[in-house]
């Protein structure tokens, strides 16, 4: 028996969130003392990355390579799961709640027949069951889910669960699949080109509002994300992406992405709602706003009642002489 959970990858390279995805299921594993199995699926160059998830936790690894899965293929990626996961008698498959994961998961699920609880933030055994904690309502209640049969199916939160080593010597052995079915085909993936990480993946992020007042104004924002360290990207609200300012793929909310880092900076935004769904989980929010009633100082860890053309390039300067001591 097993706990599984989903590596994911893109472009041949091996994803943050598949990290987390095996830290949590190695605390599950371990509470229903099962072994924690990665499944990796990917173009057969990839092998080579396979026993490197022993790291964080994977005592083996599954690995269902093929030249169809150079990119992201559906069908394929659900048989390889659904075959592996008949394999190792999983009693749970993690996957990322990542676009990806929010794909594929429910893909296993239908085909498993089995029950799949999204974007959880913890996971655990009690009493011998698997419970997790899903947010829900834009993260004004928090659910515990449970499951009725087996196996439980989960997609977590990136950044919900730090990443932590636990090395191991995973064996690695290969999955005979059947010629992939492809119904649907990613002929090509476009994306930005960017130099920061991605807004679900960082580990801070510094948000911007309609309080910044033009897309001319960013370059304020760029300076305090380069001075917190290249782990920093950049986030925007709606009424920013709606107006052009920043592109869809840094938006945070219902509407956005749904993010966990350790560090969110709110700056010019007022904190409605449907950006504090997707936000609220954060660990540590730090607010900057002109108004002292901004909805966003509810959920604030810090708050900073100001000028954001005052409090930024000041916070800026302080964090770089900071970091310039460590
Ligand atoms: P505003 O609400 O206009 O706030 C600007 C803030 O900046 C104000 O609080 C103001 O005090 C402050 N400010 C102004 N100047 C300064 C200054 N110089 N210094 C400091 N502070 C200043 N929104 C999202 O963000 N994400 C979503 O995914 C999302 N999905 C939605 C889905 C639906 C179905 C709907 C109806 C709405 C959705 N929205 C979403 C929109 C949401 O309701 C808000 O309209 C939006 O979040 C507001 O963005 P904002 O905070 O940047 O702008």
């Amino acid at each position: 028996m097993s706990v599984l959970a989903f590596a994911e990858q893109r472009g041949g390279a091996v994803r943050q969130v598949a990290f987390e995805t095996l830290t949590a299921g190695r605390g599950l594993a371990d509470s229903l003392g099962v072994e924690l199995v990665a499944v990796l699926v990917g173009p057969p160059a990839l092998s080579s990355e396979a026993a490197g998830l022993g790291k964080y936790g994977a005592d083996r690894v599954i690995f269902a390579g093929s030249e169809s899965f150079e990119e992201y293929a559906p069908e394929g990626y659900t048989d390889a799961v659904a075959k592996a996961a008949g394999q190792t008698g999983a009693k749970a498959i993690l996957f990322p709640a990542s676009a990806q994961g929010r794909d594929l998961s429910p893909r296993v699920a239908a085909r498993l027949g089995a029950g799949l609880a999204t974007d959880v933030t913890q996971v655990g055994v009690e009493d011998g069951r698997i419970v997790a904690v899903r947010p829900a309502y834009g993260g004004k209640v928090l659910f515990k889910v449970g499951f009725k049969a087996e196996p439980a199916l989960l997609s977590l939160r990136p950044r919900a669960v730090a990443a932590a080593e636990s090395p191991r010597d995973a064996q690695v052995t290969t999955l005979e699949l059947d010629q992939p079915r492809e119904l649907t085909k990613v002929s090509t993936a476009t994306g930005e080109q960017k130099e920061r990480p991605d807004v679900a993946e960082a580990e801070i992020i510094v948000a911007g509002g309609r309080g910044v007042g033009g897309p001319e104004h960013w370059a304020l924002l760029e300076e305090l994300a380069d001075a917190l360290g290249p782990g920093t990207a950049l986030g925007a609200s709606r009424a920013v992406v709606d107006a052009g300012w920043r592109p869809h793929g840094e938006q945070v909310g219902q509407t956005g992405k749904v993010v966990a880092p350790p560090l969110y900076f709110a700056v010019g935004i007022s904190g409605a709602i449907q950006h504090l769904a997707g936000m609220r989980t954060a660990r540590c929010i730090v607010a900057v706003n002109k108004d002292a009633e901004a909805p966003i100082f509810k959920v604030a860890d810090y708050g900073i009642v100001g000028d954001l053309f005052e409090v930024v390039p000041r916070l800026s300067e302080e964090i770089r002489k900071l970091r310039s001591q460590e």
